[in-house]
């Protein structure tokens, strides 16, 4: 059985088909630049690579190309879309509406639109990509929407809810939200496997660092906090997103730069977090390298996202009344030992202690690098989110 997962963005749609006999990916590719020009990066298992400059006016001639470049020419992998049993799609937003993956229908499209005020970014280009999916591959595929959000559904209302008005929750659905769901979903499962325990007795702190980054409580599977809040851009500082700020330094920011409510998220979004602080870039290799040769903000930088992440550790510990497991994942949770040290230097207070020579080997893989004395285990958990929309889709169509 062969599912194809789609990851859409405003101008890009990235996608993996998955065989789910061995959950082995047979291909993956972006189809980039949409609405500007258009490109098609295209990968197959055994190697074949195709990079071209496209057409794509819209999502409709992405998908269009997709369908070409799987079933025809160099990057083939199948004869045709009929192989294909379903297609599982990534959703950033679900709010409070969506507390677990769906079937798609005209009505659910509608939905994922209508919630497009709270994620100006992703909702709008989900639901383009959808319809726009809908009419390109075999009415008799079915489809299936996988959301960032639904993870956290199941935190208790006081610590979704912010100190606003009221009515604010009511009639504007403000509240925190919490993203990277089916990372931390996804990490934590796997984590209760690899300790061989019931994810039930479990309290893990989960922390995604990448580009962008998210720290999440998962007590007895299931996510109490997280750091992103109404949008992704609360808790840690990440590549280009500031993390959390008083709330009364963004108005005096934005009245002293005569920034319009818009702009000011744009500073905060895009203008601010590592590279704002630094000066020097957003990828967090840069960083570690300016800090190594003695760049004092982007020292500032690195010893930042070490308090922040120490920080929450202890907050979802206090949260949580303890942690058995802190896991690493992300591009810089899989892949930094300088990042995992430090988050996990002068915590003895925990009884956390890793083993400082098996961390710096390990890059990208499944491992425990807490030492056997230590009271919390600590992992690193390569996170895949396209194996679990391929899981999910495949659950949903078998019911
Ligand atoms: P992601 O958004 O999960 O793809 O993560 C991207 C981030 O991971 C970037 O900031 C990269 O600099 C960081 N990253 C990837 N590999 C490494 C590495 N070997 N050491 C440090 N950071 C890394």
């Amino acid at each position: 059985m062969i599912i194809l997962v789609v990851n859409a963005g405003s101008s890009s749609l990235k996608y993996q088909l998955i065989n789910m006999e061995d959950e082995s990916v047979i291909a993956k590719g972006n189809c980039d630049r949409i609405g500007i020009d258009g490109h098609l990066a295209h990968k197959t298992s055994d190697g074949r690579k195709i990079d071209e400059d496209c057409n794509f006016p819209t999502h409709t001639e992405a998908f269009m190309k997709l369908v070409e470049v799987l079933t025809s020419g160099e990057g083939k992998v199948i004869d045709s879309m009929d192989e294909i049993s379903a297609v599982g799609h990534r959703i950033v937003q679900g709010a409070d509406v969506f507390d677990k993956s769906v079937l798609v229908t005209d009505e659910i499209i509608e939905k994922i639109d209508e919630l497009r005020e709270l994620a100006p970014v992703h909702n709008h280009a989900h639901a383009l990509a959808l319809r726009a999916c809908k009419s390109v591959i075999p009415a008799n595929v079915p489809q299936v929407v996988v959301f960032d959000t639904a993870f956290h559904q199941t935190m208790p209302p006081k610590a979704f809810m912010f100190g606003l008005p009221y009515e604010d929750y009511e009639n504007l659905h403000v509240r925190k939200y919490g993203f990277h769901g089916t990372s931390h979903r996804f990490v934590s499962a796997a984590l209760a496997e690899a300790m061989g325990k019931d994810a039930k007795d479990l309290k893990i702190i989960s922390c995604h660092l990448g580009n962008g980054s998210s720290i999440t409580a998962v007590n007895a599977g299931k996510s109490v906090d997280t750091t992103m809040g109404f949008t992704p851009l609360d808790g840690v500082i990440m590549g280009t997103r500031s993390g959390a700020v008083d709330p009364s330094a963004v108005t005096f920011v934005a009245d002293k730069h005569g920034f319009t409510p818009a702009q000011m998220s744009d500073y905060m979004n895009k203008k601010s977090g590592f590279l704002g602080l630094s000066g020097i870039g957003s990828d967090n290799r840069d960083i570690q390298e300016a800090a190594l040769n003695g760049n004092a903000k982007a020292q500032l930088v690195c010893d930042m996202l070490t308090y922040e992440i120490q920080k929450y550790i202890g907050a979802f510990a206090a949260a949580m009344n303890g942690v058995d497991a802190i896991l690493f994942t992300g591009g810089i949770g899989e892949n930094s030992w300088e990042v995992r040290e430090a988050a996990c230097s002068n915590m003895e207070y925990f009884g956390i202690k890793i083993d400082y020579a098996l961390n710096k080997t390990i890059r990208g893989k499944l491992q425990k690098i807490s030492t056997p004395d230590s009271k919390v285990e600590v992992w690193v958990v390569p996170t895949n989110e396209e194996l679990l929309i391929a899981r999910d889709t495949l659950a949903l169509i078998s019911k």
